[in-house]
Parts: C-alpha cells; sequence; structure tokens
C-alpha cells in the first residue's frame, strides 16, 4: 500500500468480478450474461449514436426516460437511469445511509451491499437467509434502514412474491426498502408498480441480465418523484453524463424491441428448466431458480472440485469459497447447445 493511500479506505474489500480468462474459448456461464445478442434495433440505434459523440450525453436522459415511463406505467420523474444497476445501489447508499441509518441486507446476496456500505464509511446489519436459503422478511421486524433485498435473490435465483414484500414495505414507512429486480424478468413478480403507492420503496432494474446489454452498461431507478430527485443530486454531484450516447440510444431500442426481449427471456426460462431437471435426475441438489442461473450442489463432487473440473474442460462457473456455499456453484443459463454441452461435461466427470 503507497503511503498516500487514504486511511478512511483500509478496511475496504472490493467487489470481485467473475473472472474474464482470455487464455482459451470458454463457454461462459459465470457472470449471469445473456448468450443472445441485443435486440438488433438496439445495435441499430447505439451505431448511428457513434456519429454524434462530439457532443456531451444528455445527462436528462430525456428521450429513454419518455420510453421508460410509457413502457413501465410511470410518470418521468419516478425514473432514473445510471451506469449499469450498480451505479445506482451506490447512488441510493450514498443518498440514504448514515451512522444512524444503517444498511441492511441479507449475508448472502449481491456481493456489492457491503461494498458500498464499507466504502462509504456506513454501518451495515446483515441478517443470514434460513436454512433452506431464503430470505424470511420476519428476520427484518423492528429494524430501521436502508433495506436492500435482492428479488430475486442471487445467487440461490429464489424469489419473494409481490405480496410479500408490499406487507414488508407497508410495515414501517421510516423504513426505505430498494427491491434490486436485477433478475425479475425471468420469472419473478415485479415491485415496480408499487412505487406509486409507497414513498419507502425504490426498485432498481438492469439492461444487462435480460436485455442483453451487460457490457453497454445501463441501469434503472423506479421511485417516488422526492427519492428519485434526491439520488439524482448524487448524480449530479458525481457524474452527470453517466449514460453514454450509445448507452442511451440502445435502451431505447431495446425497450421498444419487447417481442425480441419477451422472446429471449422465454428462451432462457424454458431452457432453465430444463437443465435444472437434468441437474436432478444425474442428483444434484437446485435451489427452486426466479433467475437466468441455478444454484446447485453435486451429491457426488466438492464445489470447488466442480468448478475446476469444468475450467479444465472450457466451461467456466461461478464458485463461491464461503463455508455455506463451498459445496454449491452457481450456473448462469446459455444456449440450449451450450446447456447440452456442459450436461454431458457432468456425466463425463460422473458429478
Ligand atoms: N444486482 C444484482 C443482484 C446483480 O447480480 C448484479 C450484477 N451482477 C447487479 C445488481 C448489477 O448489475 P449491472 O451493474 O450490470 O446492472
Amino acid at each position: 500500500m503507497s503511503r498516500f493511500f487514504s486511511s478512511r479506505n483500509k478496511d475496504v474489500t472490493p467487489y470481485t468480478p467473475g473472472e474474464q480468462p482470455k487464455d482459451m474459448q470458454y463457454i461462459k456461464l459465470n457472470t449471469n450474461e445473456n448468450p443472445f445478442p441485443p435486440s438488433p434495433e438496439a445495435a441499430r440505434r447505439a451505431a448511428e449514436e457513434t456519429l454524434r459523440n462530439n457532443i456531451y450525453s444528455d445527462p436528462r436522459c430525456t428521450d429513454l426516460v419518455a420510453e421508460a415511463a410509457e413502457v413501465f406505467g410511470l410518470d418521468k420523474d419516478q425514473l432514473l437511469f445510471t451506469n449499469g444497476s450498480d451505479e445506482i445501489l451506490d447512488f441510493a447508499v450514498r443518498a440514504f445511509g448514515s451512522e444512524s441509518y444503517p444498511i441492511i441486507f441479507p449475508d448472502i446476496s449481491y456481493g456489492f451491499y457491503s461494498v458500498f456500505a464499507s466504502i462509504h464509511g456506513l454501518p451495515s446489519v446483515v441478517i443470514p437467509l434460513t436454512e433452506s436459503f431464503e430470505i424470511d422478511l420476519e428476520d427484518y421486524k423492528g429494524l430501521r434502514g436502508l433495506t436492500m433485498i435482492a428479488n430475486p435473490n442471487a445467487p440461490t435465483g429464489i424469489a419473494i412474491g409481490r405480496d410479500r414484500l408490499e406487507a414488508f414495505i407497508a410495515e414501517d414507512p421510516d423504513r426505505l426498502v430498494l427491491v434490486d429486480e436485477a433478475y425479475v424478468d425471468f420469472g419473478g413478480e415485479s415491485c415496480v408498480p408499487l412505487v406509486k403507492k409507497y414513498d419507502n420503496l425504490i426498485v432498481t432494474q438492469t439492461f444487462s441480465k435480460s436485455r442483453s446489454m451487460a457490457g453497454a452498461r445501463l441501469g434503472m431507478g423506479f421511485a417516488c418523484r422526492e427519492l428519485i430527485a434526491e439520488m439524482d443530486a448524487i448524480k449530479y454531484s458525481t457524474n452527470p453524463y453517466n449514460v453514454n450516447r450509445m448507452t442511451m440510444a440502445a435502451g431505447i431500442g431495446a425497450l421498444k424491441d419487447r417481442e425480441y426481449f419477451e422472446g429471449c427471456c422465454r428462451e432462457i426460462c424454458r431452457v432453465r428448466d430444463w437443465f435444472t431437471e437434468e441437474l436432478k435426475a444425474m442428483g444434484f441438489e437446485v435451489l427452486p431458480s426466479c433467475a437466468n442461473f441455478v444454484f446447485a450442489k453435486s451429491s457426488r463432487i466438492g464445489g470447488n472440485e466442480l468448478y475446476l473440473g469444468l475450467k479444465e474442460r472450457g466451461i467456466l462457473v461461478r464458485h463461491f469459497e464461503t463455508e455455506r456455499l463451498k459445496d454449491w456453484n452457481r450456473i448462469s443459463i446459455g444456449t440450449e447447445e451450450q446447456m447440452r454441452t456442459l450436461v454431458e461435461t457432468l456425466r463425463e466427470m460422473e458429478a
């Protein structure tokens, strides 16, 4: 560590992104990307926009906001676009967390929640999942703070019904609930309509998964006007041009091409359900997933051994080294062909 690195940052453990090795062509099932390319409409609009890159992007994202307001049935001031949904999670933590208003989240969930709390020097409260890897909202009773719930959760894929979340949001108007819906389009129930009714709710979504735009970095937040304006104030205090021109144009195209989006989601869910049955037939334990990945445990091979064996054979999955997760692997859903290759490889390995 250099002598200049601020002591403010010394206890921060950075987020570890999924590996992207370049030594060979892998079947990449480790970062929950979409195996299909972005909608042709998104690609066409992005390509055209490159010609206008001499001018800064629109910090208000006017056209994208107008399109999304129509698609989601909200007012324009109930939406905020960011550089991936990671950025809106960061804005929310900065805007609403404080010494007396901690960041609350499950022990097994998206790794960035704890990273954002710690980089901003904020207290966190970590609530363990149940024995069956579920979020039990009863365990959050009486706790007040910015409560971050991924729904469906990652890396488990397990979803909570909207009615249960609504009861939780309604239970304490002074608890600010952030529902992270990165994977909601693969079978979850969205809480977006609830932002019209509750002023203690933020919902976040991403174009990285269901809209095949992980590399373009586009996230969106939904909340009442006041909360959006407060997160917008953080944006204007950090990076007003956070969404670049090509991404903004691609986002409009992706929202317009509903048929393509729905077709990709349907296909991924179909392949996920088939793959889950194949894994179960091989003796794997598989958690019930509403996402574009499954969390699975072999009855014969340890989690790390399985991960390494697959990597050697050209297939990347995600393994977590923590005590409770070490027997499991998170496997993103690719094309049917990729998943058939994986099933054959698992058979060869006698997993
Ligand atoms: N939330 C969850 C639960 C995620 O798994 C991810 C991506 N890995 C994100 C948010 C952030 O996605 P992005 O920044 O690509 O929108």
